[in-house]
């Protein structure tokens, strides 16, 4: 393929990424391309289907606090693309919930309309040279461009600057490498009936461990047939993440049968290595202007999706302001 220069490469079609590139297309006029390396869009906002068995196996529904996300979120409800989940469970304070329609993936699938996407193309390396950011993907195409955003969390993103010989200032580079994360594993569990789970379809465990959350994606509105998605607690997934599923998905599904009312059909396994951002901190992105180099997503902000988005929407601001 033959080399392609843009105003911005940006790494990753999740939530910070879609948004980032929406908003520096349509309101900025960047000639923008986005590089995922997944075969689909939303990153963590996922969803896996196995026949008619649905699952949203990444994040469950998200919360709005921040005007502008709102903004975007009412759109969403407008173009049902998304839909409240839930207000009230239990005794937990009351707060909207959303999930997108159908599932969790149709949010990224909106946004990346009309935008160019490179998707399965995995970037190994960024380097600059002569002023410009030059990518390089796994398959072996180049791509260059003005400036670049990153959005996978900041471990990954430094693999790739590391891989092209960028070097941060020092204190950038410490602030950077001490971010952290936790995992989680997923395990994906088809049922010969209705789970019983509570509604509206979800269970948080307390203590997490093994499991932390279960989820009925049937009575969320996702699979015709049930299905339940289960999340291992982070030193579930830290102990067992480079078990093989054959050996960490019974144990799962063992700790999940007390609160199932049906049986388990079949169930498969997804690793988040990058789960939950445990670093706590006060950035909303990171910006080197000089290097025309920003990084955003979940790793800034709040963990979380509004967190993500609103890190991308501002990391937008900032690449608007610099162009
Ligand atoms: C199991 C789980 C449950 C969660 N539950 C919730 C929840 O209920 N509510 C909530 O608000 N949040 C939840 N979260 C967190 C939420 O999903 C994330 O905070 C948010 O989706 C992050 O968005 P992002 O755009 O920052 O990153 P991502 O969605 O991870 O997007 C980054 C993208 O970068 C791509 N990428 C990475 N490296 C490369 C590379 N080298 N080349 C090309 N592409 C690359 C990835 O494929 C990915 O698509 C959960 C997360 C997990 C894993």
């Amino acid at each position: 393929m033959a080399d392609t220069k843009i105003d911005l490469l940006v790494i990753g079609a999740g939530i910070a990424g879609l948004l980032a590139a929406r908003e520096l297309v349509d309101k900025h006029g960047l000639r923008v391309a986005i590089f995922d390396k997944s075969r689909g869009v939303g990153g963590r906002m996922a969803t896996r289907r196995d026949g008619d068995a649905s699952y949203d196996h990444g994040a469950q529904f998200f919360s709005v606090t921040n005007p502008r996300f709102k903004t975007w979120v009412d759109q969403w409800l407008d173009q049902r693309v998304v839909k409240l989940w839930f207000e009230q469970f239990g005794d937990e304070p009351p707060m909207m919930r959303y999930a997108a329609l159908p599932s969790m993936t149709a949010v990224a699938k909106k946004l990346v309309d009309g935008l160019e996407l490179h998707r399965q193309s995995k970037i190994t390396s960024a380097s600059r040279e002569s002023g410009e950011w030059i990518l390089k993907t796994e398959d072996g195409n180049t791509f260059r461009g003005q400036r670049l955003l990153i959005n996978a969390p900041v471990p990954q993103a430094l693999e790739i600057l590391d891989a092209g010989g960028v070097s941060l200032p020092s204190e950038d580079d410490a602030f950077l490498r001490s971010i952290r994360y936790a995992k989680t594993i997923a395990a994906m569990a088809e049922l010969d009936g209705p789970s019983g789970l509570p509604a509206p379809g979800r269970l948080k465990l307390n203590p997490p461990e093994p499991i932390q959350w279960m989820a009925d994606n049937q009575q969320k509105g996702i699979s015709a047939l049930p299905a339940v998605t289960i999340h291992s607690g982070h030193d579930f997934a830290e102990k067992y993440f480079d078990a093989p599923d054959d050996e960490r998905l019974p144990l799962l599904v063992e700790a999940a049968k007390p609160h199932l009312q049906a049986n388990i059909l079949s169930v498969k396994g997804h690793r988040w290595k990058f789960a939950h951002r445990l670093t706590e901190h006060d950035r909303d992105f990171y910006a080197n202007a000089g290097l025309g180099l920003w990084m955003a997503g979940d790793s800034f902000h709040a963990p979380k999706v509004e967190g993500a988005a609103m890190s991308g929407l501002l990391a937008a601001d900032d690449i608007a302001a610099s162009v």
